[in-house]
């Protein structure tokens, strides 16, 4: 794009900043909260009726029979596409349109979008309504830009990322959406903050041990086994044996924050025996038995270096080692959740154009990272097999979820300025 009309474009955009805050506040507006799954139509509504008038083919789509899906809370997703001049690539914009729970400690409502300082509050705001609606307005300004656009643009709102997209994009991608030749670049704007390139995440491996004991009164332990006991002999292991090792693995993800550039294990939960005693309730005592169960849930993220299956087999190890030096300790090993890691190159085309649009929209190098956690890259990646997918927008990761989430209006106007520039740049091939 000659700097002429690049100019035009991001003094346009600049100038629809207005729209940008109302389109975000109108999705925000909509409590789209996941679970149950609320009123995904309504979100996907004032999407695709939106880009419709701009041209757009939208179809809507509802992923039915996943879980969750019912005729109260119907799994629903809006994907518009638009055509270009003449033959090219499909850049793809992909947001999620659902939010969690509202939760406690908030000083505003949640979904009123209400104005600050400069910022927009709300649930959802910086995860991801407010991306959404810059990739929204940033579409709109190229296209009213006059710039002969080649290829194709799509826009899709998507639901159940919150609870690992397995009705939204997983679903999509299970039928083509998101694989070529239909598409070929995709940048999902959620909250990395506006000078950062997402290339992608790390994996997760959710499991749940149980260890197993006998029953007995608890004034004759002896008669009995304690589940707990073998539990505590399987943190002791994880302490000695597992959490050394996790430092060892030097890898190429530039995972920020840095301490998550390592695998990490967590410890989600631990129960066994009988049911707590509730705080202040005087009356309960806890029944004298030994523990014949424990169950701990475990939380293993893995970076792009690390096999699954191998780090399955050294957990299995660890506990099967303790079935031979523990008299008595029997276990089982339960899959909860599985995901890959997933990052595309660093030199793919959708990273450079993205990076070089934030080097041009705000005067400074773009910081190319991947994410501790995971979002919507993995089916794209793993089950569309497409690998030029990044994350990108405005928002800053640490308010999602929180009470109070905000997204600043001049991060949403800048970061539809580098989405803007990104995808002319990948229609046209001019950087
Ligand atoms: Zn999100």
């Amino acid at each position: 794009m000659t700097h002429p009309r690049e100019d035009a474009l991001l003094a346009e955009i600049e100038a629809r900043e207005g729209e940008i805050v109302d389109l975000a506040q109108a999705l925000i507006r909509i409590p789209s909260v996941n679970p149950p799954g609320e009123f995904y139509r309504d979100c996907a509504e004032l999407l695709g009726q939106r880009l419709a008038a701009r041209g757009f083919q939208v179809e809507y789509l509802r992923a039915e029979g996943v879980p969750g899906d019912t005729d109260r809370y119907p799994r629903w997703n809006v994907i518009a596409r638009r055509e270009g001049a003449a033959p090219g690539p499909c850049v793809h914009f992909n947001g999620h349109i659902d939010v969690v729970a509202p939760g406690e400690g908030w000083t505003r409502p949640p979904f009123e979008a209400r104005i600050e300082d400069g910022r927009v509050y709300g649930r959802g705001a910086c995860d991801m309504k407010g991306g959404l609606a810059a990739a929204v307005v940033a579409v709109e300004a190229l296209i009213d830009s006059g710039a002969p656009l080649p290829g194709a643009i799509e826009i899709s709102g998507t639901g159940d990322e919150e609870s690992g997209g397995l009705g939204g994009v997983a679903w999509m991608a299970e039928r083509g959406w998101f694989s070529k030749p239909r598409v070929d670049h995709v940048i999902i704007p959620e909250p990395l903050n506006v000078d950062r390139v997402c290339i992608g995440h790390r994996g997760v491996w959710w499991g749940e041990i149980e260890t197993k004991g006998r029953i007995a009164h608890g004034s004759m332990p002896f008669l009995g086994d304690s589940a707990i006991r073998h539990m505590a002999a399987v943190l002791e292991a994880f302490e000695h044996e597992l959490y050394p090792a996790l430092g060892d693995q030097p890898t190429a993800m530039p995972v920020e924050p840095p301490g998550a550039r390592t695998p990490t294990l967590n410890i989600n939960s631990v129960h066994g025996g009988q049911p707590d005693v509730a705080p202040g309730d005087d009356a309960a005592l806890p029944a004298p038995l030994v523990a014949d169960a424990c169950r701990l849930v475990f939380d293993r993220r893995l970076l792009i270096e690390e096999d699954l299956g191998e780090v399955k087999a050294k957990m299995r190890a660890l506990l099967d080692g303790l079935v031979q030096a523990r008299p008595g300790f029997r276990y089982s090993l339960r899959d909860l959740l599985e995901v890959r890691p997933s990052m595309t190159e660093p030199d793919r085309p959708v990273v450079r154009a993205t990076a070089s649009a934030v080097r041009r929209v705000l005067g400074r190098e773009a910081a190319v990272i991947c994410s501790p956690g995971t979002y919507d890259q993995k089916h794209i990646d793993r089950i569309g097999h497409l690998r030029d997918c990044i994350a990108y927008g405005p928002g800053i990761l640490d308010l999602a979820h929180q009470p109070d989430e905000y997204v600043e209006i001049a991060d949403m106007t800048a970061s539809a300025k580098v989405m803007a520039l990104a995808a002319y740049a990948l229609l046209t091939g001019e950087g």
